[in-house]
């Protein structure tokens, strides 16, 4: 059986790095891995080949930088052709960018049943553009391999029991990754004057919705600037950002580093007291190392991590956030083996595409 995986951004390399792995145990299987480009920096895509070994792609559509609908328009151009050479008997995608819509657009178009992981998330909000990604990827999927049970519920209130996809709850590759390289952690070497043996916080912002907008954006900037006078705060900061950040007359008063690699950011996990996003995986990832979070975000995905009171979301308003980062800050999280699967999804991932 061939299965063709789709990836191009930080967060589908570490979710495809699980399940690669796990179908290279099956001599039955062939995985032909396309990578579309979308991010393409050494500290963005070639560190997390690197690392976290997943097998180098057989195919590199070198498509990045351009607006939505161009980029989405070449991948799937590109896709197309390779799906037309290799005809796989699966094409699996991964999350919600546009990679995973052009992907399974393409697929879908040659009739070529598509496995998505992550399916059945929602925010809820159609202006993002992870949104209109995840809602029309499960939509031309045939296998909707869910992370949660609110992503179960989410399908079945959009009426899919009445469709013909498979709906699953496999749990999520994340925690997957997170257990496998757990022990494997390692400090990054650019921390120049925080010291990780005393309290700091761990923050990152590359959203949309906060780097496109100069007012949230510079609202974040100034919460981080004040938690950062009384605990120090560390931003491996996503290229997007730091390019929007130059051009407003802010400047963020934190160790603002590049973004650093999965062990790296494990690393960071574990050690600090809090950490502050507006990343899906990081939320998560707070959890499963068992650290508070607070979400600069008016809506999440992850939803059973704020009813579970393990996440705070406080948008992009300074006092908002300056408030939750007390509120949360010595708040003590337990039983993270619960809520995402335990680490077995990527098994039950190639267990569903082989027994389809
Ligand atoms: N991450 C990383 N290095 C960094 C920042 C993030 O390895 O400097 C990892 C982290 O594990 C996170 C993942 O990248 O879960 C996803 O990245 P991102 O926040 O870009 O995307 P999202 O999860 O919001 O889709």
């Amino acid at each position: 059986m061939k299965i063709l995986t789709v990836i191009g951004a930080r967060p589908q390399f570490i979710k495809a790095a699980t399940v690669s792995r796990e179908i290279a145990k099956h001599n039955e299987l062939q995985e032909i891995i396309v990578h579309t480009g979308q991010h393409y920096d050494a500290n963005m895509s070639d560190i997390f080949f690197q690392q976290m070994q997943i097998p180098t792609p057989n195919y590199t559509l070198g498509v990045s930088g351009l607006s939505h609908g161009a980029m989405t328009g070449q991948m799937l151009e590109k896709i197309e052709d390779i799906l037309l050479k290799e005809k796989p008997d699966w094409v699996l995608v991964y999350g919600d960018t546009n990679s995973t819509l052009s992907g399974a657009l393409a697929a879908s178009k040659l009739h070529i049943p598509i496995a998505h992981v992550e399916a059945g998330l929602r925010s809820f909000n159609m202006k993002m553009p992870e949104e209109q990604n995840r809602i029309l990827t499960d939509r031309l999927s045939s296998l909707l391999l869910c992370p949660t049970s609110t992503a179960i519920d989410n399908l079945h209130k959009e009426g899919y029991e009445n469709l013909s996809a498979k709906i699953v709850n496999v749990g999520d590759v994340m925690q997957d990754a997170a257990i496998f390289y757990e022990d494997l952690a390692s400090i990054p070497l650019s921390i120049k004057s925080t010291d990780l043996n005393k309290p700091f916080v761990l923050a990152t912002v590359h959203r949309a919705e906060n780097t496109d907008d100069a007012y949230r954006l510079i609202s974040i900037v100034n919460a981080l600037n004040e938690i950062n006078k009384i605990c120090p705060v560390i931003v491996p900061l996503h290229p997007r950002t730091q390019t929007k950040i130059e051009k407003l007359d802010v400047c963020l008063e934190a160790e603002v580093i590049d973004p650093v690699g999965y062990l790296q950011i494990i690393y960071l996990l574990k050690k600090c007291q809090i950490v502050l996003t507006d990343s899906g995986g990081l939320q998560k990832e707070a959890f499963f190392f068992s650290k508070p979070c607070v979400t600069m975000r008016e809506e999440t995905e992850w939803v059973e991590l704020i009813s579970g009171g393990y996440n705070l979301l406080t948008g992009s308003d300074k006092k908002r956030i300056l408030s939750g980062f007390s509120q949360m800050r010595n708040k003590v999280i337990s039983d993270n083996n619960k809520l995402y699967g335990g680490g077995n999804a990527a098994r039950y991932i190639v267990s569903e595409l082989i027994n389809y």
